[in-house]
């Protein structure tokens, strides 16, 4: 192992340049655990929002503001990341998940087959599609792909946030796919209209 790597507790970490964006100053991180976590996998795909996990394929796929997160039994990567800060803070919060699943697996209901089903056409398909702009994306299709990568958040579109009501459906779908919505829409928070 060379200097390249970041040793901490438990876990190393080293950033990757993309190699195929010669200009980019986005990197990829590799994070090496110490000790395996294979059988710990089906308790992290029930505890973490929209992944992706079939048993026995050895990974667990998650978008996660913005990068794609690969999870194995000794390595997790993680993509687009801005610099060491970044990847620190990254490494160290999903390394802290590890360590809260270990100490709860008891209380864990593990899962073993679990896929995002929700998709970019179907946000496009529910939102207002005038192409405002209002949520910073230049168009509602943009938008759509911007919340399933988790890059933004689904109350950025002012339409939506002004009137949750209308757009009940479209937010319980997402809540199921571990979509953070707005307050007001989650279950139990619905005030008489
Ligand atoms: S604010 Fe809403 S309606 Fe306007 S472009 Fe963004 S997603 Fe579309």
């Amino acid at each position: 192992m060379d200097d390249r790597w970041h040793r901490r507790e438990g876990y190393t970490f080293h950033l990757v340049n993309i190699d195929c964006m010669r200009q980019s100053t986005r990197f990829n991180v590799i994070m090496e655990l110490s000790e395996s976590i294979e059988g710990l996998l089906p308790y992290l795909a029930a505890v973490l929002p929209g992944c992706t996990y079939i048993h026995g394929s050895g990974v667990i796929n998650v978008m996660d503001d913005g990068h794609i997160i690969g999870i194995t039994g000794r390595r997790i990567t993680f993509t687009d990341v801005g610099d060491e800060n970044e990847a620190e803070a990254l490494c160290r919060r999903y390394f802290q998940t590890i360590r809260e699943v270990t100490s709860r697996k008891d209380t864990v209901a593990p899962v073993f087959q679990k896929r995002q089903d929700l998709t970019v056409l179907e946000i496009f398909r529910a939102l207002p599609a005038t192409n405002c702009g209002g949520c910073g994306y230049s168009t509602c299709m943009a938008f759509a792909a911007g919340v399933f990568r988790r890059e933004t958040t689904i109350e950025r579109c002012p339409p939506l946030a002004e009137n949750p009501h209308r757009y009940a459906a479209l937010f319980h779908k997402l809540a199921l796919n571990g979509h953070r919505i707005p307050e007001s829409t989650q279950p139990g928070r619905e005030t008489s209209r």
